[in-house]
């Protein structure tokens, strides 16, 4: 029915409510209420069919938008989530966290003139109404092989994989040094864009289709990764990078000055129930104090937000280049603003001040220069232009490395970019080491939760192959 569709002239881009930034910061919620079923499909309604999608081509997983959009306008739920899930471990998930203004929405035809589709917000309706009415299925193989793989890290890339593996029969052993599932999903982001239920839901979920976790398994302290393909058909490695970037500058060892993810997985523990120590004794908490938090990426965003609901007197955000040079998402730093926090764009900590605990940072004026080889202006401190910011508590967010894990998993001949990352052979995903594969942010740096589960689909598809190849290798040669 085409002519339900178009219907972007007539209608206006509507998102879902919003909850009052004022009752917000009272609790770790989701700020979004949900679509109701006649809100997403007039919205899915404003679609025009675009012949050539731009937004499906700017989509990670190239979702089928336009197909599941159509189906949402027409009311039929059950196959709109059959096509968007298609191409998505998670679509509940990308529809609440992708950073849409940068990928599909951003390039959606009718942005320009009147406002885009909101994908992700009839995304993660479609999937949320699956939940509820008993559509979501675990994976269920049509039939048991014999082939185990290996799993490290239970993040957004290793379930994807694990889901599309499982689903084709194999044995898969999911291994990760963390008490839960879910990877940044559960111990990084916070309750407020992505509530926790969402994600352990999942994991049971998996549980049922015969995914086994083998949680509190650090490969490299607990088993080794040459236990690990002794034991397994094929391995992935999906570790995620985790070493939080430091600065040099006077005082950046007192007391009170702490690293950004130490910070969220403290308040992220609290959240599901957890007593947490350095919640308890103020090391990890902003309650009444001054915080600074230093970066302008999303984890410094998701920090200053989580300060604001744990009552910091004050919540300050020193970011070193302007608004339009920011690499997080122009959307968080607007939710942020409404829930009150300040920022002190183009500044930069020269020392931090006090006596034991920190008690100020003495930040500088910086100016942008002209950009560099890669494009980006440079900043340079203007000299004479300190000022002083009063922080009892100082977050650092300035972005994660990965860790050395050719040393970490006792495996000299893994080999990694000069950035740390795992190099691999980009058609196959394979490292040098048969094999093993990898996928997700170990690879491809500090990314997003779309591209680890695009990574871990294609991974999937090419451990499949590999596994074939190694049990019947004409029969692959000939496909
Ligand atoms: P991870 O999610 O990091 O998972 C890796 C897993 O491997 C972890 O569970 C870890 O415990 C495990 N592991 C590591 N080493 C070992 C080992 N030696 N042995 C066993 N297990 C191991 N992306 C978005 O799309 N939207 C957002 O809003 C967003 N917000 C973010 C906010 C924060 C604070 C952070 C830090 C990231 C955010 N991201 C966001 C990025 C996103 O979370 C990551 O890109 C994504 O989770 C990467 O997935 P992954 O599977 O590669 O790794
Ligand atoms: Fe958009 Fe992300 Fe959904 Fe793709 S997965 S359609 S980028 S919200
Ligand atoms: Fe619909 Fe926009 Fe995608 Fe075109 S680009 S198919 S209008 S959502």
């Amino acid at each position: 029915m085409a002519d339900r569709m178009l219907q972007f002239v007539r209608l206006d881009q509507r998102n879902p409510e919003k909850r009052d930034a004022g009752t917000r910061r009272d609790d770790f919620g989701e700020i979004y209420r949900a679509f109701d079923p006649a809100a997403a499909s007039s919205q899915a309604s404003r679609c025009s069919q675009c012949g050539v999608p731009f937004c499906q081509v700017h989509c990670p997983l190239n979702n089928n938008i336009p197909d599941w959009l159509k189906l949402t306008a027409e009311g039929r739920l059950e196959e709109a989530y059959e096509v968007s899930s298609a191409t998505n471990t998670f679509p509940e998930i990308c529809g609440r966290i992708c950073p849409q203004d940068r990928l599909c929405e951003g390039n959606c035809v009718i942005e320009k003139g009147f406002g885009s589709v909101t994908i992700g917000s009839v995304e993660k309706f479609i999937t949320d109404t699956a939940w509820e009415r008993g559509w979501v299925k675990a994976p269920a193989p049509r039939r048991e092989l014999a082939e185990s793989v290996g799993i490290i890290g239970a993040g957004p890339g290793g379930l994807a994989a694990a889901e599309r593996l499982r689903t084709r029969g194999y044995q898969v052993h999911v291994y990760d040094r963390y008490d839960r599932v879910g990877g940044l999903m559960i111990y990084g982001i916070p309750n407020f864009k992505l509530e926790k239920e969402v994600v352990l839901r999942r994991w049971k979920q998996f549980e049922e289709g015969g995914i086994r976790f083998h949680l509190d398994t650090q490969v490299g302290r607990d088993v080794t990764l040459a236990e690990l393909r002794a034991r397994h058909d094929s391995v992935l490695i999906a570790t995620g990078v985790y070493k939080a970037r430091e600065m040099a500058a006077p005082g950046i060892g007192l007391r009170g000055i702490v690293p950004a993810l130490d910070y969220l997985t403290a308040s992220n523990r609290a959240g599901l129930g957890e007593s947490v120590a350095a919640l308890e004794s103020g090391q990890l908490n902003a309650a009444g104090r001054n915080v600074v938090v230093i970066g302008g990426g999303d984890t410094a965003m998701d920090c200053v937000r989580t300060a604001v609901r744990q009552g910091a007197a004050s919540v300050t955000c020193l970011y070193r280049r302007d608004r339009a040079n920011m690499p997080g998402s122009m959307r968080e730093v607007y939710h942020a603003e409404e829930e009150g926090v300040r920022f002190e764009w183009l500044g930069a900590p020269e020392a931090f001040l006090g006596e034991g605990g920190v008690a100020a940072v003495r930040a500088h004026r910086m100016h942008l220069g002209l950009p560099d080889a890669t494009g980006r202006q440079q900043v340079a401190p203007i000299p004479g232009s300190s000022f002083d910011l009063p922080a009892e508590l100082v977050i650092m967010a300035l972005g994660f490395d990965p860790e050395d894990l050719p040393r970490a998993f006792e495996e000299p001949a893994l080999p990694v970019t000069k950035w740390g990352t795992l190099k691999i052979d980009h058609r196959t995903m394979m490292t040098a080491l048969p094999g093993v594969f990898a996928a997700g942010d170990i690879v491809r740096g500090a990314s997003l939760v779309v591209w680890a589960i695009r990574d871990g689909r294609d991974a999937a598809e090419q451990m499949h192959r590999f596994m074939q190849q190694k049990a019947s290798p004409l029969a692959v040669a000939a496909e």
